[in-house]
């Protein structure tokens, strides 16, 4: 368990390293009623650093079971218009956003996979332009997570309930790095590390990406022209800047969705929407997938591929080394906040605007012109294996290591 001192300077982090809210800002607060001690925690400390006004936007993960069972597949297909409503407020106050990650990997097991896509893609396409908001930062957000009951049972199976909440705790803090006499101080000398990573990549501008390994992947990711290499702290387009995911150990750019080849296999199991995709294997030609297999969830995995025409490309390519924390614990978290954080990965779906320069002023067009995709979707999947060798080849066609068996070599 964590002190008291502790909960406090990972609400302090949230609000400061990770949204860095701003004198006279309003914040909301994204979670589930499972996480409301922790999610007052935040508010308390949002006014402390200046906050106009807390919102908070409650998640009830069993009601959304209950919702999936009881309600039609009509009604689940169109969301309230109150939504459009609250995310417009959202956009126009420029409101700073903390969304708390945490929940049962598994709430909607069993539910009818075909209501599931068609809520999920409601709720994609009401939710568009908050996404875009978010995602070209125009908002300054973050996500942080926390135990909850069903989640750390699931994450500890032979543990005693308590134990096993009390055990992931224990996990959060320490990759949190709450467990130091300083975790504001500790993180900033982390993003410099990145930091530092990010600007040789960016330095060396490859043409392609190149991940092997005895897994059974062999893949080349071509980058988006002008692409660029972000690592945890990213600029709000205010100029101020966030931290949009704590725990961050990825760095992270967009592919060239005309440029990919080869296969890849996944290194841990993927978590969408309830539901576990495992063993999958997906092939590409020229930017588009055009074979898939999984020997778990596979239609879930079908669910993800069929949502457009976009979510059959990458719209992300992040680099993780084997020795950072998360990766470290070992510790298969069934969440993506905490997986994809412990393995390098790639997405299904959509580009951040901001991997490429001067994205956020680009018309789609343009966007689509650098390789960048465009989806409803973004789906991280894990594909860092302990071994994986990792190369970046430059236009001229040099080739430079960046990973061997599995960590950095710059
Ligand atoms: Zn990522
Ligand atoms: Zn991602």
């Amino acid at each position: 368990m964590l002190t008291q001192q502790q909960m406090e300077n990972f609400a302090e982090l949230a609000v400061r390293v990770g949204a860095n809210l701003q004198e006279g800002q309003e914040v909301v607060i994204r979670c589930d009623v499972q996480c409301a001690d922790f999610a007052h925690l935040i508010a308390q400390k949002a006014y402390q650093f200046g906050a106009k006004l807390v919102h908070m936007q409650w998640r009830d993960e069993v009601l959304g079971r209950i919702n999936m069972i009881g309600a039609s597949k009509e009604t689940l297909s169109t969301v309230p218009e109150y939504q459009a409503a609250f995310n417009k407020y959202c956009i126009e106050h420029k409101v700073c956003l903390v969304s708390i990650s945490a929940g049962n990997p598994n709430i909607m097991k069993g539910c009818d996979p075909d209501k599931m896509q068609a809520s999920n893609l409601a709720n994609m396409q009401a939710n568009k332009d908050f996404r875009a908001a978010t995602m070209s930062n125009y908002l300054r957000w973050t996500i942080v997570s926390i135990p909850t009951l069903a989640w750390a049972q699931q994450v500890f199976p032979k543990e005693q309930p308590q134990a096993a909440v009390d055990k992931m705790w224990d996990a959060i803090g320490h990759i949190m790095r709450l467990d130091t006499p300083n975790p504001t101080e500790a993180w900033r000398k982390h993003i410099d590390t990145l930091h530092r990573r990010a600007r040789f990549l960016n330095e060396h501008n490859f043409e392609y990406i190149h991940l092997k390994n005895a897994h059974g992947t062999d893949l080349t990711v071509g980058l988006a022209t002008d692409h660029v290499w972000l690592a945890a702290e990213e600029m709000g387009q205010d100029g101020i800047p966030f931290t949009a995911n704590m725990p961050t150990e990825e760095i992270f750019t967009a592919p060239h969705n005309r440029k990919i080849n080869g296969t890849v296999v996944n290194a841990l199991p993927l978590v969408n929407n309830g539901n576990v995709i495992d063993d999958f294997k997906i092939t590409f030609c020229n930017g588009r997938v055009t074979d898939y297999t999984a020997k778990v969830g596979y239609e879930a995995l079908k669910n993800i591929l069929t949502t457009d025409d976009g979510v059959l490309s990458l719209g992300e390519i992040a680099l993780i080394g084997k020795h950072s924390p998360i990766a470290e614990s070992e510790i298969l978290f069934f969440n993506t906040l905490f997986d994809e954080n412990a393995s390098c990965h790639l997405a299904f779906g959509a580009s951040y605007p901001t991997t490429v320069k001067g994205g956020n002023d680009m018309s789609e067009k343009q966007l689509a012109q650098h390789g960048m995709n465009q989806s409803l979707q973004h789906v991280d999947f894990m594909v860092g294996t302990k071994d994986i060798d990792i190369d970046g080849i430059g236009y001229d066609g040099s080739v430079v290591p960046l990973f061997r068996n599995g960590e950095w070599v710059i």
